[in-house]
């Protein structure tokens, strides 16, 4: 590593928003190296040790000039090409090959972390507890460099992720990178094949952004490096509700984990607010409503919609309506005088069903005429086809001479399910059966 003026003046240091004043450096360092000093406008004073004091003629107190030094005075200029500043440089470098370091503001334990993510959710009748949850720390890299800002001398930082990755300005802000303090408890390991990995890392990143402006130009030496425990948190929580447990995993950056929705599979809602079915299916509360017959608490997409009434009741208390095609409530059925088959109150009137209400015109090539001509033969002796379809059956109507024909065709099976007859004015119709029926269709 090199310090000298010619390191900013002849290499490139690379581009970076991260700048701090000296001044802010130097506070880092000697928090990192353990020396305490009172502080004022002006500058600090600290006392030095016996095996420091060499280095500035004896001296068993040193004053930093946090700006700039008055000449001649006993101040001591502060930037990184002094005495100080070589020192400070020196003691830092002595540790190892990066000084181990932490944000200042960041989760330390797992409470910090699990009471924030716990008070996100709310579960009825039941509750939400942690079922686990670890902090491990990853090593990120800062290598700081000299630089100049404005003409003022400063210190800029470069960060480097733990999987060697260039660290976007807003990621450096948000987990705390730009606010770094000693690390008071035990320090994580680290081996030397990690750091030298992620210094080699740091290099690219720092001569990719140094050859934004010239791509021959050498890159600066960095100033000192460090690495940067950030906590990253995972676990999961556990919500219950009765005898019912779903697990929510989480997983993120300690300092930047939000509560995030629960996400059903069943009914595919998120929520913050979960609830049980009656049969004790967890889900978002919103999802889970009463079944207006039974009164049952089911999942919302369980529910149809009667077309008669408009309840939302379960399948099982409908039936289809073969007219409709809509679930309706089974007492809510009736038989529609004229096809005899059982349709919702939807679409039964006493002249009729909607279907049998809407027979229209069909051609005598119409080929569900001819299907039903083919299996009765008898019917071919009827003229003037109307017809219309449900969902099992054909329902159609014919005329000859005075006469008036009606049958309900499976359409399936093309049996005959209903054959009636009457006069061509009269309103009621009369049910073919026995030998009347096998007349009309031979
Ligand atoms: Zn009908």
């Amino acid at each position: 590593m090199n310090t000298s003026p010619s390191s900013v003046d002849n290499a490139l240091v690379p581009e970076s928003s991260h700048c701090e004043e000296h001044v802010d450096f130097v506070r880092w360092a000697l928090a990192q190296l353990g020396i305490s000093y009172a502080e004022d406008a002006d500058g600090a004073r600290f006392s030095l040790d016996e095996a420091d004091r060499e280095v500035f003629e004896g001296q068993s107190e040193l004053r930093l000039a946090w700006r700039s030094a008055p000449t001649g005075s006993s101040w001591e200029p502060i930037d990184v090409q002094s005495r100080f500043g070589h020192w400070l440089l020196e003691k830092l470098r002595s540790a190892g090959p990066a000084v181990p370091t932490q944000p200042r503001f960041q989760p330390a334990a797992v409470n910090d972390v699990a009471s924030k993510l716990l008070a996100a959710y709310r579960v009825d009748g039941g509750q939400v507890h942690l079922g686990g949850c670890q902090l491990e720390d990853f090593p990120f890299l800062r290598l700081s460099f000299a630089a100049s800002e404005k003409g003022r001398p400063s210190v800029r930082h470069v960060f480097v992720a733990h999987d060697g990755s260039s660290v976007s300005d807003d990621l450096a802000l948000n987990l705390g990178l730009l606010e770094l303090e000693p690390i008071h408890k035990s320090q994580p390991r680290i081996d030397h094949i990690t750091i030298n990995t992620l210094l080699a890392a740091g290099r690219r990143i720092a001569a990719k952004k140094s050859s934004v402006r010239d791509p021959s130009a050498t890159v600066a030496e960095p100033l000192v490096a460090a690495i940067v425990w950030v906590k990253h948190v995972s676990g999961k929580l556990l919500f219950t509700v009765g005898g019912t447990t779903i697990e929510h995993p989480f997983s993120g950056w300690a300092k930047l984990i939000e509560a995030q929705p629960y996400v059903s599979k069943t009914s595919g809602a998120s929520s913050f607010h979960l609830g049980a079915t009656d049969d004790g299916r967890i889900d978002a509360v919103d999802q889970i409503v009463p079944c207006e017959c039974s009164g049952r608490r089911v999942l919302v997409q369980e529910l149809v919609t009667c077309c008669v009434t408009g309840r939302h009741v379960l399948e099982e208390f409908t039936e289809l309506c073969p007219v409709s095609g809509r679930p309706a409530l089974s007492d809510e059925f009736a038989i529609c005088p004229m096809c005899r088959q059982r349709v919702s109150q939807s679409v039964w009137q006493e002249k009729g069903c909607d279907a049998c209400r809407q027979l229209t015109k069909i051609r005598a090539n119409d080929p569900r005429l001819a299907w039903i001509l083919g299996e009765h033969k008898g019917l071919d002796r009827w003229r003037r086809w109307r017809l219309a379809e449900t969902q099992q059956a054909y329902i159609a109507q014919s005329e000859r001479l005075m006469k008036r024909l009606l049958i309900v065709v499976d359409k399936e099976s093309l049996t005959i399910r209903h054959l009636a007859t009457s006069g061509k004015w009269a309103s009621l119709w009369t049910p073919a059966t026995g030998t009347a029926r096998d007349e009309l269709l031979r």
